[in-house]
């Protein structure tokens, strides 16, 4: 067999996902073992399953095909978050009145889990579904709700929130971006980075000091949309991975925007978002195991078309040992996720739950990936094998969403008696 970059390329890649699935394992006796099945996962019924298929036609034909011009541009196209919305895939926790289709938290989880099965880290779906526009459902304004809900819904309006700032990140009550009060209006001045949909968004959630001197309890949410004068975007930044997904900083420079744009009440912002970020982080570790087991498909299925010394090197012991340690380590970590999803759904999943599932699926990703990289040889380090992509947007997910080692101080926090609380 000749093997050519673009082999394994998104353009014949969900193939490939199925092939993986029905390959069977080649032992170095040459028996064949059928894969074991994962535990049977029991949160999903029917209908949940219908729309799996549905969705994973849209990511097939509308996202899959052009992922790869999507990386070269830095970005998706707005065509992809339109497309998206006409479908009703956006905002799935949405209720009815307001444009969504209220169908709930697992229906996102479905399309997270079918764009992270062929490795399509671009499209931000689920930060402006699930992360953004839930600070509208939970804090906004009857009228907030009924302007901005019903465009995100269909994709019209992309979402972001900007918390971090060059000199804040972890230690989010170091902040310096000020909104202060003049009659009718907040005037905005600071600065944002790494954000995510940076260029995209139309409105973004920005977190800001209206009172500096009163610490977390002087943090605001404000919205600020696209055309405000004095809001500009900075570069797309060039990252080492997720390079579909744009990411900027936002500058604010004497942004006045109406004090109705004040989402919630007034020095509540540090509370909303200590209440959204488990939701965050979980989706953060639905993605990540869903790109394990991803990324185990892709490896068997090279793996056993590989030679090497006149046999597969699926046939090498090494080569079977570390995919049984993949696919164990992802079976576990599947039931865990799924336990939290479970959790979640019933209001019960709370903040340490929801860091230990962040700080697991995002240390293993990164080194289950590693592992099977390593089975692809050279070919695992070409950008053009979804498992070196797979392997450098892994990385992100380890500081992105709150870094692992905070994940450690909200963990380890809870178990001495200490409320964890000042850093996100
Ligand atoms: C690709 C990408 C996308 C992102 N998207 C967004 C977005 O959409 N919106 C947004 O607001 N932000 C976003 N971020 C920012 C991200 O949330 C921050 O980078 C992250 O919270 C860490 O902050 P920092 O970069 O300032 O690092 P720092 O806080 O400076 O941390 C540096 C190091 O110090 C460690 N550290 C800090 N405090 C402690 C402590 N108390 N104990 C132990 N160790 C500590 C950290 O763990 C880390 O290892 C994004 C980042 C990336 C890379």
């Amino acid at each position: 067999m000749k093997y050519m970059l673009y082999y394994y390329s998104y353009a014949n890649l969900m193939s490939i996902s199925f092939r993986a699935a029905e390959t069977p394992a080649t032992t170095e006796s040459g028996t064949v073992e059928a894969p074991s099945q994962m535990i049977p996962r029991t949160l999903f019924a029917e209908e949940h399953e219908v729309f799996r298929d549905s969705v994973r036609r849209f990511v097939e034909d509308k996202v899959a095909p052009f992922h790869d011009q999507w990386e070269r541009d830095g970005v998706v196209s707005r065509e992809v978050w339109l497309q998206a919305g006409a479908q009703g895939y956006l905002c799935c926790s949405t209720p009815e009145e307001y444009g969504g289709t209220g169908a709930g938290f697992l229906y996102s989880a479905i399309f997270t889990e079918e764009l992270a099965r062929v490795g399509a880290s671009g499209p931000a779906f689920h930060l402006h579904s699930e992360i953004v526009a839930p600070y509208l459902v939970h804090y906004g304004t009857e009228e907030q709700k009924r302007t901005w809900l019903p465009r995100m819904v269909s994709g019209e309006t992309i979402g972001a929130i900007a918390m971090t700032e060059p000199a804040a990140g972890s230690d989010l009550q170091g902040i310096k971006t000020t909104a202060v009060r003049d009659g009718d209006d907040f005037v905005i001045n600071g600065q944002k980075v790494f954000i995510s949909n940076g260029q995209l968004a139309d409105l973004v959630v920005v977190v800001c000091k209206t009172d500096a001197a009163a610490g977390a309890r002087g943090v605001s949410l404000i919205l600020v949309e696209r055309e405000r004068a004095g809001f500009e975007r900075g570069r797309n930044l060039e990252k080492i991975g997720f390079k579909a997904q744009d990411t900027s900083e936002l500058f604010f420079d004497d942004v006045r925007v109406p004090a109705t744009n004040l989402l919630g009440q007034e020095g509540r912002g540090f509370v909303q978002l200590m209440q959204q970020l488990p939701q965050e982080r979980l989706l953060v570790a639905l993605r990540s195991v869903s790109i394990i087991e991803a990324g185990l498909d892709w490896t068997i299925a090279y793996t056993n078309d590989r030679q090497a010394f006149g046999r597969p090197i699926a046939g090498f012991q090494n080569t079977r040992f570390k995919l049984a340690e993949v696919k164990s380590q992802a079976a576990m970590l599947r039931v865990f996720i799924d336990r939290c999803i479970e959790l979640h759904l019933e209001g019960q999943l709370d903040a340490v739950d929801a860091a230990m599932a962040k700080l697991l699926s995002t240390d293993m990703m990164c080194d289950l990936l590693d592992d099977c990289l390593q089975l692809f040889g050279g070919y695992g380090y070409m950008w053009e094998y979804p498992i070196a992509r797979a392997w450098a947007d892994a990385r992100m997910a380890r500081i992105a969403g709150g870094t692992s080692e905070i994940m450690k101080e909200i963990i380890g926090r809870s178990l001495s008696g200490n409320r964890p609380r000042t850093e996100v």
